[in-house]
């Protein structure tokens, strides 16, 4: 036999087909061994006809399908459909027979599929039986669409058949819409093209009353079935599975966009589209482009959509589905049947890397690729994700295909006295997140995105379609080579909000100016013990000048350590009536804590109540000591310092993520900006009775005394054991509580707890941290709560207190995480990748925020506050805090919530 291998012709090798299909199983084992041992590529080996119809195994692919079928016989999932609208007079008789020819021919259309002991086997019937319905329009209520759709979506009977059926809609004397049906178990993509023309040819043929003009085929699908299963189960493939081992590596990632919704299993179908299309210059331009690099258009084309999902999610590794013909044979090209493969094409990619060099490496992938092409997923699917996750597909989310005009040539044949239209339709389902198509028609080129409706909402698809076409235009005009990935401008949709600058007065002199027009109006309680504005200023006032008498000068930083109480309001404000910046010292708080923060921040005196002043004077000694209670000497009036816009008015100390806690400088026109904006947003008034629930050492307070002092409305501070679930609920009722801030963390409690209704809370705010959807649903549960709007507030202590804000909707109940919403007006948002580059609307990156609001930095860490404040792109001088907080922003501006960039969550997919 070697000799024969050795000198082998095509003529030879197809003389052994013929000889090898007759013999029994072991001797054909035999002789697969001996070419593998001759080094013999079984591809030489041509499919031939022969086998014995009792033995019909099904293709890898079919095996799948028939699989899925048993376990979701109704699923139209699998079901091909396409249309054509035939106009002028229509042969029905011929019609029927050119149909009948057809299945004839096609022996894959009149086979039905079982299963034994054995395994799954097909049976191949001689009549030409397939399904015929025919409607007419003048006497039935449904419209041609719903016809089709109906069509399109019933299911196929894989055991009992037919797997090829047709729907004839008699629209008028001259127009009908013949739709064809098949399951993809007896076709695929390309058989759609191949049957529309055989069919054309046997109307044509059957009017003539000729015998039809196409040349027999040799084999049938199923000599392809038994072909692939004897030789492709065999060691012949061990090569290509190892290729794919190696390319894939062993975790599979999900490649996919930014979810709109979390995946559910089992996956729901239903399928959106959206379509697009190139202009030809723009296609001109590609085409130039793949040229300069050897590459094909498709090349190119894929290279362009791994960029853009780059840019949406920041991913390296990124996984898509394409589709060969796997029809590379003579043999198979006139057939129907599943042919077609999937190939998972692997890029690896960054920010910096320049766009010539992916085209570069999509080609060098996309050949490799190629020649691995004929493992069958299904084979690799089992070799590599060995654990099934319903919500998902296997290997990859994202199938890419491209359409060439020369295929579609094929089935725009005319018919004689016909006029043939295709229509394009299919199930309308989704196998994939997503399923590009790529198709050239008529000069142009049409891009349609096919979607799981479960998972994108249209809008997001819209974007992305439209997103897509300005990287094709980037790409088609001009010299992109040493452009990097990142360069590819993508912000024609990025909403640009310039940040309002509000004229500056300082939060002192609008407290003092509430004082002088009602002081006898209530600023501040505390338990039994109340401050009118006028007390309030007198007190303050006191205070101030105690601290300007011990030398306390502009940007010093003050200490405050004094317990809940009126006085601790009245501390705080003195300090900044003096010119300081207060730094809070929670008596509360861990000693070394405070020990930290007093050390670190280099202060040098401290306004303390009696309590403190007895509890931790040991940790206060070394510092000069106002006592609230013994400044009644000094003078009362009103006590009035210029203030400076970029004068320290505060520093908190924030954990952060990691490290150490960092002192964030706060300035007066940080602050004054913020309660602008928070008083215009929230419509504070006099009227309001605000509840300064958290401590003076987080930034939420700022906005409770701040907000409701500089607006004349009463700020009701509790005591520690009113920070208790009951208490709490107790004193906001009691006080008749208006606008209340209660941490995220906190509120999942005392939500639970809630026993009366509030009527007065016109406002709960919450935030600190991610808030989920069902919290969300419990508020608004709570009848007691019915009337109260609810916001979930975003923000880092370095942009001062609160930075965006979200009113909740009902949407929000259904969401995972609740969207932290759109900036105060004071504010601007970005969201940048690694590189600094602005991702696309609906893409992911990393928060930054603008503004006046921002800190001046973080108090003696010039290096860190370099890192983390960067100069702002639109704004010249301005600058932008990078908040580590990965986010992405909605259609309408809305952010949402995603993760911590340091936590390396995994995003995508969910
Ligand atoms: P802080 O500086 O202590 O106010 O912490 C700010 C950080 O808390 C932000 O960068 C977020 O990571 C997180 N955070 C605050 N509010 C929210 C919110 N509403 N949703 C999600 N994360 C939040
Ligand atoms: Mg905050």
């Amino acid at each position: 036999m070697n000799t024969v291998f050795n000198s082998g012709t095509t003529v030879e090798f197809h003389k052994l087909s013929e000889q090898y299909i007759q013999l029994t199983p072991r001797k054909k084992q035999q002789f697969r061994k001996a070419v593998q041992q001759a080094s013999i590529d079984w591809k030489s080996f041509p499919i031939v006809k022969g086998r014995s119809l009792s033995l019909s195994p099904l293709s890898h692919a079919q095996e799948r399908l028939w699989f899925l079928w048993n376990l979701m016989p109704d699923d139209a999932g699998y079901n091909i459909t396409g249309a054509v609208r035939l106009k002028g007079d229509l042969d029905i008789a011929a019609l029927r027979q050119a149909l009948s020819g057809l299945v004839q021919r096609h022996e894959v259309l009149r086979t039905t599929f079982d299963q034994d002991a054995e395994g799954p086997f097909q049976t191949i019937h001689d009549e030409p039986v397939y399904g015929w319905r025919e409607v007419d329009l003048a006497i039935c209520d449904e419209s041609v669409e719903d016809l089709l759709a109906e069509g399109a979506r019933s299911p196929f009977d894989l055991r009992h058949g037919p797997v090829f059926r047709t729907l004839l809609i008699r629209v008028s004397e001259q127009e009908h819409i013949l739709q064809f049906g098949m399951h993809h178990i007896a076709s695929d993509g390309w058989s759609m093209g191949i049957l529309v023309r055989d069919f054309c040819e046997f109307y044509a043929a059957a009017v003539d009353g000729r015998d039809p003009d196409l040349a027999p085929l040799t084999i049938q699908y199923a000599d392809y079935a038994l072909w692939q299963r004897e030789w492709l189960d065999d060691a012949a493939l061990e090569g290509q599975l190892a290729y794919w081992q190696d390319r894939l590596g062993g975790e599979q990632p999900v490649t996919t966009l930014p979810l709109d919704r979390p995946r559910r299993a089992p996956r729901n179908r239903r399928g959106g589209s959206v379509g697009v299309h190139v202009s030809s210059e723009t296609v001109e331009g590609l085409r130039r482009l793949s040229r300069k690099h050897g590459a094909t258009l498709f090349m190119t084309l894929l290279a362009a959509f791994d960029l853009l999902l780059y840019r949406y999610g920041g991913d390296e590794d990124i996984r898509i589905g394409v589709p060969v013909a796997g029809r590379n044979r003579v043999e198979t090209e006139g057939l129907v049947g599943f042919f077609v493969n999937t190939l998972v094409l692997k890029a690896d990619v960054t920010g910096t890397m320049p766009v010539g060099a992916l085209i570069d490496q999509v080609r060098d992938r996309l050949l490799e690729a190629q020649t691995h092409q004929d493992l069958p997923f299904e084979r690799l699917v089992a070799a590599l994700q060995p654990v099934r996750d319903q919500s998902i597909s296997p290997l990859f989310q994202i199938m890419f295909s491209y359409q060439p005009t020369l295929q579609r040539k094929q089935s725009s044949m005319s018919l004689v006295n016909l006029d043939m239209l295709q229509m394009q339709n299919n199930s309308g389902d989704a196998q994939f997140d997503l399923n590009i198509n790529i198709a050239e028609e008529n000069q142009e080129t049409k891009i349609e995105f096919q979607f799981a409706l479960d998972l994108f909402d249209p809008q997001t698809i819209e974007r992305l379609s439209r997103h897509y076409v300005e990287v094709l235009e980037q790409l088609a005009s001009g010299d992109v080579d040493s452009q990097r990935l990142a360069d590819i401008d993508l912000t024609s949709d990025v909403p640009v909000h310039m940040p309002v600058v509000y004229p500056f007065e300082a939060v002192t002199s609008r407290i003092a100016a509430q004082a002088a027009a009602h002081s006898d109006a209530t600023a501040v309680t505390c338990e039994g013990a109340a401050l009118t504005y006028g007390d309030l200023d007198a007190w303050s006032s006191q205070v101030g000048r105690r601290l300007l008498a011990l030398g306390v000068v502009p940007d010093e930083r003050v200490g405050l350590c004094v317990e809940r109480s009126t006085g601790l309001i009245a501390g705080l404000l003195g300090i900044l009536r003096a010119g300081g910046g207060y730094v809070p010292l929670d008596p509360a708080y861990p000693r070394e804590r405070l020990a930290d923060m007093i050390a670190d921040s280099g202060m040098r005196r401290v306004v303390v109540d009696d309590a403190t002043a007895d509890s931790l004077g040991d940790l206060l000694e070394g510092l000069e000591i106002v006592r609230l209670s013994e400044v009644a000497g000094e003078d009362a009036t009103p006590l009035v310092t210029p203030v400076h816009p970029d004068q320290l008015a505060y520093v908190i100390y924030t954990s952060g993520s990691t490290g150490r806690p960092k002192g964030v400088g706060i300035t007066h026109q940080n602050l004054a900006e913020h309660i602008t904006d928070v008083s215009n947003r929230f419509e504070i008034c006099s009227a309001d009775r605000i509840l300064q629930f958290s401590t003076v050492n987080f930034d939420a307070a700022v906005e409770d005394i701040f907000g409701s002092l500089t607006n004349g409305a009463v700020l009701v501070v509790p005591t520690p054991r009113e920070t208790g679930f009951a208490e709490l609920t107790q004193r906001l009722a009691d006080s008749d509580i208006t606008i209340s801030y209660l941490p995220a963390a906190f509120l999942r409690s005392w939500i639970d707890n809630l026993d009366r209704p509030l009527s007065y809370l016109r406002l709960l705010m919450t935030g600190g941290e991610a808030l989920e959807g069902c919290l969300c649903q419990t508020v608004n549960h709570k009848t007691y709560l019915s009337e109260t709007v609810f916001e979930n507030t975003y923000g880092p202590t370095e942009t001062t207190v609160t930075a965006l804000t979200h009113p909740t909707t009902d949407a929000d109940k259904e969401a995972a995480v609740v969207p932290i919403g759109k900036p105060f007006p004071g504010r601007s948002v970005y969201l940048l990748d690694q590189t600094g580059a602005t991702v696309p609307c609906g893409g992911v990156g990393e928060l930054c925020i603008g503004g006046v609001t921002l800190a001046r930095g973080y108090l003696g860490q010039a290096g860190l506050t370099a890192e983390r404040f960067v100069p702002d792109p639109a704004i010249p001088g301005g600058r932008l805090y990078r908040t580590g907080d990965l986010c992405r922003q909605r259609v309408e501006g809305t952010v949402e919530f995603l993760g911590r960039l340091d936590q390396q969550i995994k995003l995508r997919g969910f």
